[in-house]
């Protein structure tokens, strides 16, 4: 398989798909550039390997065709800023105009083409589509992690037209890289951390990792339909009664495949979902009616420091309280401080999902982390065991 690191770029113009779909406000400025940040080592490759880089990506959600507020345009001088170079936008994405811009690049030039989502072909993930953007480049580079879960023309169908000349950029290889250390080959004990409010927005992920990991912990709001479906009191808990059922299997499956489930068994709980409420600590079977269950309890962080502490993988998808109030937030930040200390003494610590990566950010822990990736549904289809046509077209798989 090609890869970035030895490919000869000189003379070469490297169309890279990246994801810079950035928020803005309503001055058109960029409010948050870390997508663009981290596009910025593969750019830089191709620049000083010699070659001329013509980057392409989705911006917003235009409805069909082009709109003003979409247009790349608004990204051009920021993305000019952080390179040191002017880059030049061309006025489409296909069509022969935009094919000229491209070919008469000269090494240390960048191009960078209009929204891709101005054509439906792009989302449709059409052939001829894919073709035409294909015609702007000597090779293809991946660098969209974000958008690999989908089959879209310049993420996944685009690779047919570059058999000897794909590759993966940096970040998606990176990231990768680091999933792979979780899903494919991790180093054992391997430890999930899976919290959230709901059961089933995790089921798949759930069941996928029980055939992998040795220990998980459960918790946050999915840890009273558990208990409710053990027969326990949730009071005016979260609570899925539709998934009691669900939940029995889990923990059926967990026996199964000898994985170590670990639920809170004692929580804190309010009277309001409020940082002004009156809180006390009780049994997780126990919860009186009008109070409810908003953090793990301090048996159950110990419980689950424990157990993060003698992992040498982790994987933590999830808050195990409503940490973004301080009264609540004690068992997730427990947990960042035992991944941390964890890492430390050697483990490999993956965290991802926007409410963990939003929890590791608040109590500063990001440094201390092996990985935070900031994928969304890409991250979640992987751990589901799916296969992203994305990282799957440039495999060849
Ligand atoms: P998710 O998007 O499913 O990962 O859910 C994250 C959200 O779950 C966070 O905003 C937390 O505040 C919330 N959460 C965690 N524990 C609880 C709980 N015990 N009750 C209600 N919400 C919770």
């Amino acid at each position: 398989m090609q890869t970035i690191h030895d490919y000869n770029f000189s003379g070469k113009k490297a169309l890279i798909r990246v994801d810079f779909n950035v928020p803005l406000n309503e001055n058109f400025e960029i409010t948050d550039d870390t997508r663009i940040r981290a596009a910025l080592p593969t750019i830089k490759k191709v620049l000083e390997g010699g070659g001329s880089p013509v980057i392409m990506s989705h911006f917003g959600r235009p409805k069909s065709g082009p709109e003003d507020k979409f247009s790349m345009r608004h990204l051009i001088d920021h993305l000019s800023k952080l390179l040191g170079v002017e880059v030049k936008l061309a006025p489409d994405c296909i069509g022969d105009e935009v094919k000229k811009i491209a070919s008469e690049l000269k090494p240390g030039e960048v191009l960078m083409l209009e929204n891709l989502r101005f054509h439906e072909g792009e989302t449709k993930g059409n052939e001829e589509f894919a073709k035409q953007l294909a015609e702007n480049g000597d090779c293809w580079i991946n660098d969209a992690f974000g958008t690999a879960h989908r089959a879209h023309a310049s993420t996944a169908v685009i690779a047919q037209f570059f058999p000897n000349d794909k590759m993966f950029g940096y970040l998606i290889e990176s990231e990768v890289k680091s999933l792979d250390k979780v899903v494919k080959d991790p180093k054992r004990p391997l430890t999930a951390i899976m919290g959230g409010a709901k059961v089933s927005s995790k089921i798949t992920i759930i069941e996928n990792l029980l055939g992998k990991v040795d220990n998980l912990i459960l918790g946050g709001g999915m840890t009273y339909t558990f208990v409710k479906a053990n027969g326990g009191e949730v009071g005016d808990s979260i609570c899925e009664p539709d998934f009691l059922e669900t939940a029995r299997n889990i923990e059926k499956l967990a026996k199964e495949k000898g994985v170590n489930l670990i639920m809170a068994t004692d929580v804190l709980a309010a009277d309001d979902f409020s940082e002004n409420a009156n809180t006390q600590t009780v049994q997780a079977s126990q919860i009186p009616e009008g109070w409810q269950g908003l953090d793990a309890g301090p048996e159950s962080i110990a419980k689950f420091k424990e157990v993060i502490k003698n992992s040498a993988t982790i994987l933590w998808n999830g808050p195990v309280g409503v940490f973004e109030m301080d009264k609540f937030a004690a068992g997730s930040k427990a947990i960042g401080d035992a991944i941390v200390e964890a890492t430390q003494k050697g483990a490999f610590s993956l965290v991802g999902g926007g409410d963990s990566v939003a929890c590791v950010n608040k109590f500063k822990l990001a440094d201390g982390m092996s990985y935070i990736s900031t994928a969304g549904g890409a991250l979640l289809e992987y751990l589901e065991g799916r296969t992203l046509p994305g990282v799957a077209a440039v495999r060849g798989e």
